[in-house]
């Protein structure tokens, strides 16, 4: 496999960008190589820079749901770009996606629009204490919020995979308010909330795609929402990951669950640079420039995106290939595990809709320090036996594998092959 153009890339880069990247996940530190530098992308394909193809699995870690370049997306952004990129006014267009994620999401009246999921994040952090006049916020190890430095402890696959265990440049002040619990276990909520009376709001996400892909139990879930409204505390269910990937809304609703706040971030920007938060009435009423919490953005509900968010979920509803996902993500784990099988390796799946993840494990993974169980360097190998068979994933065995909508039969046999050649290759 020739990568000479993404090596000089690299080389280049290194001189003029921290680590020739401008988000840690796109390095390769912890696979032991260099990243592929990618050029343009079509349908399920991919194409590094030396014109290799691979089937990608990775979709910007989420976003190209309905894969790259689907005709109506362009077109709509087209038309958007002849008109203006962004005017600092509202425009038609955000009441229109608001209205499509308010319809999707139950549990939220209103919504507003910012630039990532980090910024959602870190307003629904300001929302809760605001709502609640509260301070603490509890979160959960192994789940990621973004960077925002409150929530930046125990925070999952970026920093899992660099094995840094906070962030330098966080004072302790940021995090003093914020208390850790781990994923499936409702005691080590239910600890907290008899240890402290000023906790503002729980965050989680309902599916956690940040540890490798660990599912919450049906208990845990709802006993989590049962226990947060009885000690008014919000639940702020984090769908920056989640959001219209295994139904058309939220996973919460698949898991028989409701948010106080929800976010989002990922697919409802279909590519641009999109994160919302959203909630009932009276929580959103606190938001400025209705009520007393202040926040805002040059760029929010950027035109652009607003068209590209749109025309994405509009193609999504109408495809619906939540079916679709969950069938060829359950022949991406019996691949796995008959590869895994036939090879000696031990191996656990998980999965849920379009996210997909395998554990270099015998035991099935139910929270962070079970994850961190896995073995990593076998990952390592299967990763560049992918790789060189076409296959893109991420450079992690922290983070979700990724389905789109116009993955094809022929795709999905060059898939369970690559994973055939890949697997063997481990014991080699
Ligand atoms: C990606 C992600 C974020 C952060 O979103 P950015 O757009 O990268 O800032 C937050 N929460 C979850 C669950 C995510 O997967």
């Amino acid at each position: 496999m020739n990568t000479t153009k993404s090596q000089e890339l690299y080389k280049e880069g290194q001189k003029h960008l921290v680590g020739a990247v401008n988000s840690p996940v796109r390095a390769f530190s912890s696979v032991g190589g260099n990243p592929l530098f990618m050029e343009k992308a079509s349908g399920s394909k991919i194409y590094d820079v030396d014109g290799n193809e691979y089937i990608d699995l990775v979709l910007s870690y989420g976003p190209m749901i309905i894969g790259h370049g689907n005709t109506k997306v362009v077109d709509a952004v087209q038309n958007q770009v002849s008109k203006g990129f962004t005017f600092g006014a509202s425009t038609a267009n955000e009441i229109k996606l608001a209205k499509m994620v308010c319809d999707a999401f139950p549990g939220m009246d209103k919504v507003r629009f910012v630039n990532s999921g980090t910024e959602a994040i870190l307003s629904a952090i300001r929302l809760a204490r605001a709502f609640t006049n509260k301070n603490h916020i509890v979160k959960f190890a192994g789940c990621y919020h973004g960077h925002t430095d409150a929530l930046l402890v125990a925070a999952g696959s970026g920093l899992a995979t660099l094995s840094i265990p906070g962030s330098a440049g966080v004072p302790k002040e940021a995090v003093q308010n914020t208390l850790i619990a781990e994923y499936n276990d409702i005691d080590s909520v239910k600890k907290h909330i008899s240890e402290c009376d000023d906790i503002a709001a729980v965050f989680i996400e309902p599916v956690a795609g940040n540890m490798g892909v660990v599912l919450p139990s049906d208990a845990f879930i709802k006993e989590l929402r049962k226990i947060t409204k009885e000690a008014g505390i919000l639940l702020v269910i984090d769908e920056v990951m989640t959001g219209f990937r295994s139904k058309f809304g939220g996973a919460q609703e698949l898991l028989g669950i409701e948010a106080d706040i929800t976010c989002l971030g990922k697919v409802v920007g279909g590519g641009f640079p999109v994160g919302a938060y959203g909630a009932r009435e009276e929580i959103m009423q606190m938001v400025s420039p209705l009520g007393a919490m202040y926040q805002a953005g040059t760029l929010s509900g950027n035109p652009v995106a607003m068209a590209a968010g749109i025309s994405t979920l509009e193609e999504l509803q109408a495809q619906n290939p939540y079916d679709k996902f969950n069938e060829q993500a359950a022949i991406i784990e019996k691949a796995l595990l008959d590869a895994a099988e036939e090879n000696g390796i031990d191996l656990t799946v998980s999965r849920f809709g379009s996210m997909v993840n395998p554990f270099f494990t015998s035991k099935t993974v139910t929270n962070f320090t079970e994850a961190q169980e896995c073995d990593t360097a076998k990952f390592t190998k299967f990763f560049w036996g992918l790789i060189e068979n076409g296959v893109y994933i991420p450079p992690s065995q922290f983070e979700a594998w990724f389905l789109c909508s116009v993955l094809s039969d022929e795709d999905m046999e060059k898939i369970t092959n690559a994973i055939n050649s890949a697997m063997a290759g481990i014991n080699n």
